[in-house]
């Protein structure tokens, strides 16, 4: 992996190049091992129905626990599996996983899990997915699939075949990451999706900046004259929500309804029938669990 090949075509390196490829292919070897030792796992995030307050669903975002007890992040290790050809096991295990959960959750609550764009290459996609609904006995309505954009760009085709395979029999779909990257208007009439996610960046300055209310407020007004619904992601505050609802925005997801958390912390998300209707007091407690759950994720001094 040399950086630059030099006009006599001899590769160099750059210091620090041989460290940064070392502690990659020390990672890539953790994570083969981990995705066989059961290491890796969803958190689940809720999704908020932002009129009524009711948990629509959760987002699974994987997670890896090392023999150590340390909780890595995905930022630590998604990217090393798509290089290292090791994405497509992290997926169906989470999906398996998330597969297995959903059956316990009420019948109207969904799951949403994250499609890495290089798996569009994979032809047998959506067969393997929908092959592990029928063995896992979980109706396709139940299942989400978020994708991202720039999956869109190198491999078009078989993205929109795969996602019509998939929407056939009832998986719905979401663009992740909107307005980020390789966003083109072009995609919302021309792919087959349901849902539209606004990207936690507009979200993050909705308080503050007119110009970001204002985008946020015509994307969510184009989408749903596209027929699409719309999800916020990163809402962290009161403030954020009550802004995203007054725009029209279905569904909210953020900090501030909770943390993604481990399937055990995730009771009173069923239990209260609605965020807005719980008492404040209540909320607080049952979110501390999920906080202090999430909590220990950051830390690398967590005890196993
Ligand atoms: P994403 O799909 O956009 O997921 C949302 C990310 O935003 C999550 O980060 C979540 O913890 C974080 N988040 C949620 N609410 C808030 C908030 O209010 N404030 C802030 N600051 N952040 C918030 P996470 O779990 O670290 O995941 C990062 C990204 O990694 C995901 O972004 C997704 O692109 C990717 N990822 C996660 N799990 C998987 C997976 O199983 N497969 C693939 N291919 N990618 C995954
Ligand atoms: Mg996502
Ligand atoms: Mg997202
Ligand atoms: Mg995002």
């Amino acid at each position: 992996r040399a950086k630059e090949i030099g006009s006599n075509g001899i590769a160099y390196f750059e210091p620090g190049m041989e460290q940064a490829a070392l502690r990659r292919s020390t990672i890539e070897l953790e994570l083969r091992n981990a995705l066989t030792s059961g290491e890796i796992y969803p958190h689940y995030q809720p999704l908020i129905d932002l009129e009524t307050g009711d948990t629509v669903g959760f987002e699974a975002l994987a997670r890896w626990k090392t023999p150590g007890g340390l909780v890595r992040l995905p930022i630590d290790f998604i990217s090393i599996a798509e290089q290292c050809g090791l994405i497509s096991d992290l997926f169906f295990t989470i999906l398996r996983a998330a597969c297995v959960d959903v059956r316990n959750w009420p019948a109207h609550c969904h799951v949403a899990i994250n499609l890495s764009p290089v798996q569009f290459s994979d032809p047998e996609l959506a067969q393997r997915i929908l092959g592990v609904l029928i063995e896992t006995g979980v109706a396709p309505g139940r299942i989400e699939i978020e994708i991202t954009e720039s999956a869109l760009v190198s491999d078009l085709d078989n993205a929109i075949a795969t996602i019509i395979s998939l929407k056939n029999q009832g998986v719905r779909i979401s663009l992740d990451d909107f307005g980020t990257g390789y966003s083109s208007l072009r995609h919302l009439s021309d792919l087959p999706i349901d849902k539209l996610k606004i990207d936690r960046s507009f979200v993050e300055n909705l308080d503050n900046d007119e110009a970001s209310r204002t985008i946020v407020r015509a994307v969510t007004g184009l989408a749903h004259n596209l027929g699409l619904t719309v999800v916020a992601e990163g809402i962290e505050t009161q403030e954020n929500a009550s802004h995203l609802s007054q725009f029209g925005c279905d569904f909210g997801q953020g900090y501030y309804f909770g943390r993604p958390a481990a399937a055990q912390f995730l009771m009173p998300f069923f239990n209260q029938e609605s965020w807005i209707k719980i008492s404040d007091n209540l909320s607080k407690i049952s979110n501390q669990e999920i906080v202090a759950q999430e909590h220990n994720v950051h830390s690398h001094h967590t005890a196993k």
